[in-house]
């Protein structure tokens, strides 16, 4: 028994010395967790922002560090959150979809199967607008234009080929596509470099702002044939652009496009006391989150839980089942 003791003893001094604190109170370790977002004058990189200053405000309950990563979009951050390089990402439906199915930028990988759903979040609407002097007036009117389509990596680059193909417009023959990241597009717009360029985001989001603030006036482009690319694909819907919220655009009534849904995803490998922590906070604080930005307007709870492709991650279920929401 002095034995055992003396041993004890020993173990407590030992944990004393090396955590510098007795067992009892010995502090789980940080967990950094870091969600993937998009450039800085989209909504994904607020939106990040807001998720994690939610979750940082109970560190000491959860002990779970949240940062934010500016990335180059939707595909970038299903790959990053795959290859364990991020926790979280914020990625758009369709880009789930396909993910999840190995499609588009997946075909060869083929299916994600570790992607996890978490929840979604604002609308985003496929978004194209045009300076006025390079006389695009109509969707038409972009061939033989420059044309930013998005970077590789982001959600919109195959949004802009989709709506380009419904209309009859090859991206490599008809016109002079371009490949600058969204947060880029508005500065070679304004100094002449782009007649126009797609961006599929929240509104308002800081891009357009930037785009229509300039000498050169803007006008936002409708994407006719919305119809035809809502019955081909399960994941698009029709919306259209709130022209209110970007006084500087020359547009004097909303216009019609389509859209999809910013998502939260994460995989599989992700602990699933960190996604039920996130989870939690969001929806626990569901009002003061929806402040956080004008495009959360339109949320609620039960909305949040639409849009999602691949399944649950087990962490979010069983927030949802706590709370009744599944
Ligand atoms: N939808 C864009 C993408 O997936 C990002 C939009 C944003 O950052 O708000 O690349």
């Amino acid at each position: 028994m002095k034995k055992f003791l003396h041993v004890l003893m020993a173990i407590v001094f030992a944990m004393v010395v090396f955590y510098g604190t007795a067992p009892s109170d010995v502090q789980a370790k940080t967990i950094f967790v870091t969600i993937g977002t998009g450039g800085i004058t989209g909504v994904y990189y607020p939106t990040g922002g807001a998720i994690a200053k939610i979750v940082n405000k109970k560190r000491k309950q959860y002990g779970i560090r949240c940062t934010v990563e500016s990335t180059g979009g939707s595909v970038f951050n299903v790959n990053a959150v795959m290859a364990g390089d991020l926790e979280f990402g914020i990625v758009q439906s369709d880009r789930q979809y396909q993910a999840w199915n190995g499609l588009a930028e997946w075909k060869d990988k083929g299916p994600q199967k570790d992607l996890r759903a978490v929840f979604s979040i604002h609308p985003e609407s496929v978004t194209l607008c045009a300076a006025v002097d390079s006389g695009i007036k109509k969707f038409s009117d972009l061939k033989g234009h420059r044309v930013n389509i998005g970077n590789p990596g982001s959600g919109q680059r195959q949004n802009s080929i989709d709506a380009l193909e419904a209309n009859g417009l090859n991206y490599k023959k008809d016109i002079i596509a371009e490949s600058a990241k969204a947060s880029e597009a508005p500065g070679l717009l304004q100094d002449g470099r782009i007649d126009a360029f797609f961006y599929t985001v929240g509104h308002p989001s800081g891009a357009f702002k930037e785009a229509t603030a300039g000498a050169r006036k803007v006008s936002f482009i409708a994407i006719p044939n919305v119809d035809k690319l809502v019955s081909k694909f399960p994941y698009y819907a029709k919306s259209y652009i709130p022209v209110k919220l970007y006084p500087g655009a020359v547009n004097d009534k909303n216009v019609p496009t389509f859209g999809v849904k910013a998502t939260f995803v994460t995989s599989i490998k992700v602990p699933a006391k960190v996604v039920y922590a996130i989870t939690k906070e969001v929806f626990d604080n569901f009002e003061s989150f929806k402040k956080l930005h004008p495009a959360y307007q339109v949320l609620t709870k039960k909305s949040m839980l639409e849009g999602l492709s691949a399944p649950l991650h087990p962490g979010a279920l069983k927030y949802y089942k706590e709370v009744g929401l599944k």
